[in-house]
């Protein structure tokens, strides 16, 4: 069923300004051309359907890799646009506008190919990826494609003290008037929730932990909560200020299951400890949209949690603990982050909503 917080969210991409966002968001909006273009062999006289088509630039991009038909569907009122879009650009007879929710929509016929951008921040929040996986089990015909095919989440300490001196020691004199009585509540207000903003490869204390999807093989169940246990060494000395989420996503073929399900591990979605080596072998084998601190930025940034109190950390210091994420029960697309940790000699925990 639509929900009032569906409508309020389909509402908020009838807006321009969300599009016009992440269309100039090059990083990703070419990475995502690259990769149809790379897979023009399997989108070439095959039909696609596009899920969350907004100005149904990837339906067009599908059209002029030489897609038969393109099936573009959008609940919000933007697909009135990608309509006059398509028409604009002559390709009506190629591309198919329909406006409504992919888990309404009727389509004539299966599909070879399902392309969606549907990561949110810290990839999963707004929660698309459901429809996405509605629409892979409802229209993708055995064997199909899905771009992107793997989504990697990621999570590293950080350590950020120019933030820490903005956000809260700005308090302890502001213009000569000593304010330090405002510090508790400055970071209640600026801590309390994860924020969106970036930050650089330097900010990152080590490796980070990964949890990786299967977009193949996910199933809803898997989404509705994530628990990773990590166990970090701080490469360096340094205050830790909190933890960075951040994400990518691949685009391989059908055949190349590469996180295959392992007998001990119930989920698609496990984790691991990344490193260098593993992720260089990744970069060189598949087209990547990275989102991570040392690549180049995207309108997605790193989300933050911060801490409210600074933890100072010694060179190969291990911190180890837990994260956990999941869909908020009166609000699905919100998340609840659970991060515990440990430092060597006590047990925190931070609980947050990303809404
Ligand atoms: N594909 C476009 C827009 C991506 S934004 C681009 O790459 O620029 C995601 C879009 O998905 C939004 O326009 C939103 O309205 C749409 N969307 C999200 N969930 C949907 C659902 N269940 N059914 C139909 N459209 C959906």
């Amino acid at each position: 069923p639509c929900t009032d917080y569906d409508m309020a969210y389909f509402k908020a991409y009838s807006h321009i300004g969300v599009h016009e966002e992440m269309l100039k968001d090059h990083v990703r909006t070419n990475t995502y051309r690259n990769a149809i273009m790379h897979h023009k062999d399997l989108i070439s006289g095959k039909v696609v359907l596009d899920v969350g088509c907004g100005t149904g630039v990837l339906s067009i991009f599908c059209a002029f890799a030489g897609a038969t038909r393109v099936y573009a569907v959008d609940a919000s009122d933007i697909a009135l646009q990608a309509m006059e879009i398509v028409r604009e650009n002559e390709l009506s007879d190629k591309v198919i506008v329909l406006h409504g929710r992919i888990e309404d929509v009727e389509i004539e016929e299966k599909v070879d190919v399902i392309i969606s951008e549907w990561m949110g921040y810290m990839l999963l929040y707004e929660s698309m990826l459901g429809s996405v996986i509605f629409a892979r089990d409802k229209w993708l015909k055995p064997g199909g494609l899905i771009l992107p095919s793997h989504a990697s989440l990621y999570l590293a300490p950080i350590t950020n003290s120019h933030r820490y001196q903005d956000s809260i020691y700005f308090w302890r004199d502001v213009y000569g008037i000593k304010m330090s009585c405002m510090m508790p509540l400055a970071k209640q207000c600026t801590f309390m929730e994860p924020s969106v903003e970036t930050i650089s490869g330097e900010n990152v204390l080590t490796w980070p932990t990964v949890a990786q999807v299967d977009c193949y093989t996910i199933q809803a169940p898997d989404l509705e909560t994530i628990t990773a246990a990590y166990k970090f060494t701080s490469m360096l000395q340094a205050p830790l200020h909190g933890f960075a989420f951040w994400f990518d996503v691949e685009f391989n073929g059908p055949v190349r299951q590469k996180f295959k399900k392992q007998a001990s591990q119930p989920l698609d979605v496990n984790m691991q400890n990344s490193n260098p080596s593993n992720k260089k072998k990744k970069a060189d084998v598949s087209i990547v949209l990275s989102t991570a601190p040392e690549d180049a930025p995207t309108h997605w940034q790193q989300t933050l949690l911060y801490l409210f109190e600074p933890i100072e950390l010694k060179k190969n210091q291990i911190m180890e603990g837990s994260v956990t994420i999941s869909q908020s029960q009166q609000h699905a697309r919100f998340l609840n982050i659970c991060l515990k940790y440990f430092t060597g000699d006590q047990w925190y925990v931070k609980e947050s909503v990303m809404r």
